[in-house]
């Protein structure tokens, strides 16, 4: 149910293990949060341990699937508050994960159409193993491969006694299951409800600026202090900030114009050729976060033959995730790895 990063990674995984598999979602494929995200791939603070690993086998499941959707270029990030970047950097150092220091020459080498006068002299944080992917592409290619997709037609009931045996919806059609998988991203607290299990979630919106294509040199992800930036296809820079997701969370139904001003001005500031582009899009997203921030994935006690795999950082850990969950649907043991997200701790 859902046909996001998770349903179509899930989806892609039970039909490479021999499964017959249908996805159902509401809308088109990547038309929900996974169509409106800045899908950074990493790792970079995540807590506890268990997330943050789980963060990192999602970055080695991208990069072993190899698909051209896939940019590990690495993300550049440098704070006004040195100490929380230094605290972060030495944190997920002790876990193992790469980072480095690098100063404003080094910074230069990898990003020349940078403004040097934007950049400290020092103490910039380089994380090489981030990256990006391209949601879109990257859905399209799991539901390619063996998946049935019934497209516009909302699950709207679930069939069920001891464990769970159809779904039923909007159209009238009914599909019978030997298990189904909530991958409603925002709306899985509503596909829980329909299962009769309470899903708590706390989600937030988030606002996505992309520019039109345009030829100036970012090649990374790169977090700055008034900017989050990074290539988009065929050309264009994604923007966001902390600041315009508050101009939209303050209630206003669109998203004010001076804030979109304002994080395409801060992209100017880092990389002055940006200022022929134009604002082609401003897209907000909904993250599905459950409710103590923390994925869930995997089945449900009460409920057999209901699975969830939902969380936020969706575009980091889906591929890996999905495969797990997909293989306990199948009946494989991934308890160690599943068992501090499980739906029950809720
Ligand atoms: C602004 C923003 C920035 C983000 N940045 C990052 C980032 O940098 N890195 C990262 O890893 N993650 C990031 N995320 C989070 C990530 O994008 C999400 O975790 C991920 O896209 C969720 O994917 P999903 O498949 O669970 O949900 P979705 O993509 O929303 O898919 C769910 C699907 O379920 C369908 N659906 C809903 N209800 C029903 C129903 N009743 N019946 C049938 N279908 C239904 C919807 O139509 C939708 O297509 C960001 C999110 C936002 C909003």
């Amino acid at each position: 149910m859902g046909a996001g990063v998770y349903g179509a990674a899930v989806a892609a995984s039970l039909a490479r293990r021999g499964a017959r598999v249908t996805v159902v979602d509401a809308g088109e494929p990547s038309r929900g949060t996974s169509g409106a995200t800045f899908s950074w791939t990493n790792s970079c603070g995540k807590q506890p341990r268990a997330y943050h690993d789980l963060c990192v086998a999602g970055m080695a499941a991208h990069r072993r699937m190899g698909g051209d959707w896939y940019h590990e270029h690495g993300n550049l990030e440098w704070s006004d508050d040195r100490e929380a970047l230094r605290r972060k950097v030495d944190g997920v150092l002790d876990y193992g994960y790469e980072a480095r220091w690098l100063d404003r020459a080094e910074v230069l080498d990898l990003e020349p159409d940078l403004d040097p006068n934007a950049l400290p002299a020092d103490g910039i944080a380089y994380f090489p193993r981030e990256g990006w992917i391209e949601p879109t592409r990257m859905i399209g290619h799991l539901l390619s491969r063996g998946v049935d997709v019934v497209r516009g037609d909302a699950v709207v009931a679930l069939e069920r006694d001891d464990s769970v045996r159809a779904v039923r919806l909007a159209s009238g059609r009914r599909l019978t299951a030997d298990a189904v998988v909530n991958c409603a991203g925002p709306r899985a607290g509503e596909i829980a409800d329909l299962a009769g299990l309470t899903l708590p979630m706390r989600n937030t919106l988030g606002v996505l600026v992309r520019t039109s294509p345009i030829a100036v040199a970012v090649s990374r992800v790169l977090h700055a202090p008034r900017v989050h930036l990074r290539p988009d296809e065929a050309g264009r820079v994604l923007l966001h900030s902390e600041a315009i997701d508050r101009a939209v969370s303050s209630g206003s139904a669109g998203v004010d114009r001076a804030a979109v001003d304002a994080v395409v001005d801060a992209g100017i500031a880092l990389y002055p050729g940006l200022r022929d582009a134009a604002v082609e899009s401003v897209r907000v997203g909904e993250r599905p976060i459950p409710g103590d921030g923390l994925p869930v994935l995997g089945r449900v006690l009460a409920l057999p033959g209901f699975h969830f795999a939902v969380s936020h950082s969706g575009a980091t850990l889906s591929v890996h995730a999905g495969d797990l969950v997909a293989a306990e649907v199948l009946g494989e043991d991934h308890d160690a790895e599943l068992s501090p997200f499980r739906f029950e701790r809720l």
